[in-house]
């Protein structure tokens, strides 16, 4: 016997007024118009309902089946006939079950409207159970009486199937939240984003505190990991590959944690664009932290925390290509602490450990951020100083300055406990520069340089190549006593005549010398690149000028040479000050000089940078009377409308076109050039280092009317100078 159970789910529909099952099954006996005979039209009606996949079953208002067909009678294990005039009773395991059926085919005849019923049963003899979809239809047969029709699909097989997807689904959502994954679903066209509670989880919030639009969320993203974030979701959206990465994420408490990111489009438009994308993020803060700690430990060295030998000669290599690209000089300094080894053998490793961290400490107080110090082991630190300029004794003397300090830092006493320790060190420095430079061999020079500061007494510097050395201490030393020339007034100036076209005297240049006590009269190529350098040339040019000033004042007494002008040098240093507008003024007023006797030369590389400024300052000094020529020119790279902007009067040639005017013909047409464009922007041009008779033709014949040079003469004391009498 079959066991039946109830309904498991009602769904109302239809009404009993719909006729339509009432006349097929209550005329089921009844002849037909068709022509075919009632027992023909029984016999069909008999086929039709056992070929039905479906139980087919009419009940009277007791629950007597009145009708059943065969799939009914088989589930039963019996005949359509025998079940005629039965209840569920007699086939149902225990009364009380048909007893509910009986109360239910009531119910639907009380209520009188169709019903779609889902019910389960099994089947004792297999065990088996079965899902049906029934629909029972109350209704009035033709002599009065109620009635209902059950039709029962067997929906067992798409209920299985259904129960399986269930079931894999409820699996996958398992699987999901065990791996601990943050899912989400992305509308981009909404802009709403789902997401599992995990995800809420992994950021520390209730699934209720965040909004799902994806604007709030992105708040979530740190502002510096925001638009690389961005532009791999693009990418991802533009069909480029699926999503995929690192960054990190602020949780609801503040902390950040790292998330590895991944996801993909699932939905595009007929266009391609991105509908929809779903991925999902895992906590990977743990792999970070440990890879940054195996990249701490394989580049930078535990104790002092200092890159280690591995990440110097990586920094090393790396100097010595942006040197040479740079076209600038580097050095590597060597140190090593002098009497380490005592410290260690005396008070302990633990003394000698703490130690090397306070040095390395210092050491990089001492430098500047773009400076690479490292711990090569032990008690030796290196040091790489990059861009030190393109004069290989300025770099040297750069490197000097930084290795001192490094000295006089490293030399004072350390605290301990209760005791000073004092650590001195010796420091080697290799310079770097040139394309055969390797970074071994550097160090092998700066090694050895160290080794000779060790010999020499230790606690001080030495410089692999001992000519540097030289240099640079000859360098030191010029400097202190240039310095000092400055402050005892040793600096004066010579004139050298300035002629017109017809060799009459109408001015001269200034040309700074140093009256050396020892070395007399010292020419200014030895003291004023050095000058340039040490900031000294400001002082120097001051002096220059004020002495420029005092001999015009001079020539103004007399009428044979009120009328003569004086030419300055001026460097760029000098010009850049921020007040030498001011500066030059002050000398005007204090000297009471007249402005138009003056002329400042400037070359060409006072103009590299901000020429609005330079424009502007000279325009201002302009005003006051004082004039500008611009000098050595052609050597620079002034452009035309530089040239045009600038209130210059005079172009001075440099002395090396006029030098090699008769024998170079390029030199002969930059000369010729040069004529020609002073005409036309109505410049006066100055031909500077005229020597020979030939020159001076030359360039009178091709129009220059003012020179300077030894055949009209050198530069000579001022009281020298050869004056038109009175
Ligand atoms: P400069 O301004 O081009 O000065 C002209 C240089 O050419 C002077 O050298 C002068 O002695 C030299 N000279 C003149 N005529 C002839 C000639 O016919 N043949 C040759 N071979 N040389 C000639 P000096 O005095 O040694 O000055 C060299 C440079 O030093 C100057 O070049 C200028 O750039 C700089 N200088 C001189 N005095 C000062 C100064 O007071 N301030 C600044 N900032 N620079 C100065
Ligand atoms: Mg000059
Ligand atoms: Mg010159």
């Amino acid at each position: 016997m079959p066991k039946t159970s109830q309904s498991t789910r009602r769904i109302r529909r239809g009404s009993s007024k719909d006729k339509s099952v009432s006349e097929a099954a209550g005329t089921a006996g009844a002849g037909t118009s068709t022509g075919i005979s009632e027992r023909q039209a029984n016999n069909l009606l008999r086929t039709v309902l056992d070929e039905s996949p479906d139980f087919i079953v009419l009940k009277d208002h007791e629950g007597n089946f009145l009708l059943c067909n065969r799939p009914v009678a088989d589930f039963y294990g019996t005949t359509p006939d025998e079940m005629v005039g039965k209840h569920d009773g007699h086939f149902s395991a225990t009364p009380e079950q048909a007893e509910f059926f009986r109360q239910n085919v009531l119910a639907i005849m009380a209520r009188g409207e169709t019903e779609i019923v889902f019910e389960e049963s099994t089947d004792d003899r297999t065990g088996q159970t079965h899902y049906f979809k029934s629909i029972k239809k109350p209704f009035v047969d033709e002599s009065g009486l109620p009635r209902i029709l059950v039709i029962a699909q067997d929906i067992s097989d798409i209920r299985r199937a259904q129960q399986m997807v269930e079931e894999s689904e409820r699996r996958l959502r398992y699987v999901l939240n065990v791996t601990g994954e943050g899912l989400w679903d992305w509308n981009l066209q909404t802009d709403e984003v789902q997401h599992n509670a995990r995800w809420f989880e992994l950021l520390g919030y209730e699934p209720g505190d965040l909004s799902s639009s994806y604007a709030d969320l992105d708040l979530c993203l740190l502002d510096e990991d925001r638009a690389a974030v961005h532009a791999a979701i693009q990418r991802c959206a533009q069909g480029l590959g699926p999503y995929r990465h690192e960054h990190r994420m602020r949780r609801k408490d503040g902390t950040t944690l790292w998330a590895l990111d991944r996801g993909d489009v699932v939905e595009r438009d007929s266009q391609g664009r991105a509908l929809r994308m779903v991925g999902s993020f895992s906590d990977v803060t743990e792999r970070k932290l440990a890879e940054a700690a195996t990249e701490r430990l394989a580049f930078f060295d535990p104790l002092t925390g200092l890159p280690n030998r591995r990440l110097f000669g990586d920094r090393l290599r790396h100097a010595l290509q942006g040197g040479l690209r740079s076209g600038q000089y580097g050095a590597l300094l060597f140190i090593d602490l002098d009497n380490f080894k005592d410290l260690n053998d005396s008070r302990g490793h633990a003394a000698g450990d703490a130690l090397l961290v306070r040095v390395a400490a210092r050491l990089q107080a001492s430098l500047r951020e773009v400076d690479t110090v490292a711990r090569m082991g032990g008690d030796e630190f290196v040091v790489i100083l990059e861009n030190l300029g393109g004069d290989v004794l300025g770099a040297a003397a750069q490197a000097e300055t930084v290795a001192v300090k490094l000295l006089a830092q490293t030399r004072e006493p350390y605290d301990f406990d209760d005791t000073h320790v004092v650590s001195t060190p010796s420091i080697g420095i290799a310079l770097f520069g040139s394309a055969e430079d390797t970074a071994d061999e550097l160090l092998k020079r700066a090694d050895m340089a160290m080794y000779q500061a060790k010999a020499a007494g230790r606690n001080t510097l030495r410089f692999f190549d001992p000519g540097l050395q030289e240099a640079v201490l000859a360098r030191a030393a010029l400097e202190a006593s240039l310095r000092a020339a400055l402050e005892r007034g040793e600096l004066c100036i010579h004139l050298q005549p300035l002629v017109d076209a017809t060799s009459r005297l109408v001015g001269a240049e200034a040309l700074v010398r140093w009256n050396h006590p020892v070395r007399g009269l010292v020419a200014p190529i030895h003291f004023i690149p050095l000058a340039e350098q040490t900031g000294l040339i400001v002082p120097l040019g001051h002096q220059v000028l004020e002495a420029a000033c005092r001999q015009l004042v001079v020539w103004a007494a007399r009428p044979s040479t009120a009328d003569l002008s004086l030419s300055v040098n001026v460097s760029a240093r000098q010009f850049h000050q921020p007040d030498f507008v001011e500066q030059v003024g002050d000398l005007l007023d204090r000297t009471g000089v007249n402005p138009h006797r003056l002329k400042l030369e400037l070359t060409e590389s006072v103009l590299l940078g901000d020429v609005e400024a330079v424009v502007h300052k000279m325009t201002q000094l302009r005003a006051r009377g004082v004039r500008f020529s611009i000098d050595d020119f052609g050597t620079g790279y002034s452009s035309l409308s530089y040239l045009k902007r600038l209130p210059i009067d005079e172009l001075k040639i440099d002395r090396s076109f006029v030098h090699d005017v008769m024998t170079d013909p390029n030199d002969a047409i930059i000369v010729r050039t040069i004529l020609v464009l002073a005409e036309s922007l109505s410049l006066k041009v100055v031909a500077e280092g005229v020597e020979t008779p030939e020159q001076h033709r030359f360039l009178l014949d091709n129009g220059c009317r003012l020179f300077q040079g030894y055949l009209f003469g050198k530069p000579v004391p001022p009281h020298e100078l050869a004056l038109p009498a009175d």
